[in-house]
């Protein structure tokens, strides 16, 4: 609203020469919000294109048998191996 009541009304200074400085806050003016409306934009597409973060892993490898078997599991289900005295990787 600011910028229309600044481009639609002559200014004068006391001289009767024209006062160009409402011209240029105008021009200012305008130029903030068009490089803000665009930087906005491209932001916006950027995180559309953004890919998905990847997945955290579900399995691990067991120590003794090397298959995968789920992370939270204690003992492994194809070795039968006890997982919690087993060096961790
Ligand atoms: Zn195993």
């Amino acid at each position: 609203m600011l910028v229309i009541v600044f481009a639609n009304s002559m200014h004068y200074d006391s001289a009767g020469g024209k006062c160009y400085l409402p011209y240029i806050i105008n021009t200012l003016l305008t130029f903030v919000i068009v490089a803000f409306m665009i930087f906005l934009l491209v932001r916006g597409i950027n995180r559309m294109r953004r890919p998905a973060p990847a997945a955290a892993p579900s399995t691990r490898a067991c120590p003794y048998c090397a298959t995968d078997i789920p992370i939270k599991a204690s003992r492994c289900p194809n070795c039968t191996s006890d997982l919690r005295a087993a060096p961790s990787r």
